[in-house]
């Protein structure tokens, strides 16, 4: 039974520092803009700028970096759920769009603050009210917050909370080994019920080319419904039961930055209104016209977030998702 209606969102929280200018390589680009990122903060940004409640759960650094990303949460209606640390600094990434609004990455996390949150910091408090949890696969590379990361959604599962997974694959952050990678990211499937990926991810975690394939041997590893996020050509809800294929709306994309997280945030948004139990969601996600009312919402999220710079200023209230899907 579900009594909570939160988004609790655990992970990494840094500063994306975007070119002003798209097209130019990292080492060229002259001007940098900054804006709070890590993918699950964009999660409880989006569920929140769309009207829902989220929380965050992370560790800053105690410098100006830090306050300013506590500041952007508060804004952006996110409960704060920050522990600060002195040992490590807040973490950066450097972004470079290129010339097809892809983006590449450059992080400063040697370590940064977000990688040592502790699973004796979590408070109880945090996940009281939680309908959902999730969290993503770079919280998953260092330790302490990949037990940390884990211990949450242990800890939510049991509380009664739908979990959320997002194995966000950069395997810059993972180092050379491929295979430790693939290991400990497939790991958290057995404790998700709904899983994100893209079809790059799919076939990195799975090993095949073949797209249903691939999200079959991922669904046999515990969740109940894989979402497969396809770019401009849309996303496919893959469940046990059926193979729903959603459209993406036609927009002008400038930067993809946080498109997925978008994505994930209207999706989780519109899965805490309809307060369907956990247990349920593979059947629920199996419906075609449910998919399709939730799916066509969460991509238009998605685009909307891909029209404008960055990714937690470019997110989209509930009114132009609205609009959009008009
Ligand atoms: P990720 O950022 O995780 O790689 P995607 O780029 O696949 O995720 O984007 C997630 C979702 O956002 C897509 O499934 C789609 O609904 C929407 N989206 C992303 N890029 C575009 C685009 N260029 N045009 C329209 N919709 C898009």
């Amino acid at each position: 039974m579900v009594t909570g209606s939160t988004v609790v969102c655990i992970g990494e929280l840094l500063i994306d520092f975007v070119p002003e200018e798209n097209g130019l390589p990292l080492a060229e680009v002259p001007l940098f803009r900054k804006a709070a990122g890590g993918a699950p903060a964009n999660v409880a940004a989006a569920v929140a700028k769309l009207g829902g409640a989220s929380r965050f759960i992370g560790k800053i650094g105690a410098d100006p970096f830090g306050q300013f990303l506590r500041e952007t949460l508060v804004s952006a209606k996110v409960d704060p759920a920050l522990v600060e640390t002195g040992e490590a600094r807040t973490g950066l990434a450097f972004v470079s769009l290129r010339a097809d609004g892809e983006r590449d990455f450059l992080f400063y996390r040697q370590p940064a603050a977000d990688m040592l949150l502790h699973s004796s910091e979590l408070q109880d408090a945090w996940f009281a009210d939680a309908a959902i949890l999730h969290f993503g696969g770079v919280s998953l590379i260092h330790e302490p917050c990949r037990s940390a990361t884990l211990a949450a959604a242990e800890r939510a599962r049991r509380l009664g909370a739908l979990v959320s997974y997002d194995p966000n694959v950069r395997m810059t952050l993972w180092g050379d080994d491929t295979e430790r990678a693939r290991c400990e990211m497939l790991a958290p499937m057995a404790h998700a019920d709904v899983v994100k990926v893209s079809e790059e991810e799919i076939h990195f975690l799975t090993g095949t080319e073949d797209l249903l394939q691939g999200a079959h041997q991922l669904l046999e590893q515990g969740p109940q419904v894989i979402v497969a996020t396809l770019g401009a050509e849309g996303s496919r809800f893959i469940t046990s039961l059926a193979d729903i294929a959603v459209p993406a709306p036609r927009v002008n994309a400038i930067d993809t930055t946080g498109a997925g997280d978008g994505f994930v945030g209207g999706l989780l948004y519109q899965l805490t209104q309809w307060a369907i139990a956990p247990v349920q969601i593979g059947r629920a996600l199996a419906d075609e016209g449910f998919v399709r009312e939730i799916g066509r919402f969460a991509s238009a999220v998605g685009a909307l977030t891909t029209t404008r710079r960055g990714a937690i200023p470019a997110l989209p209230t509930r009114e132009e998702v609205e609009r959009a899907l008009d």
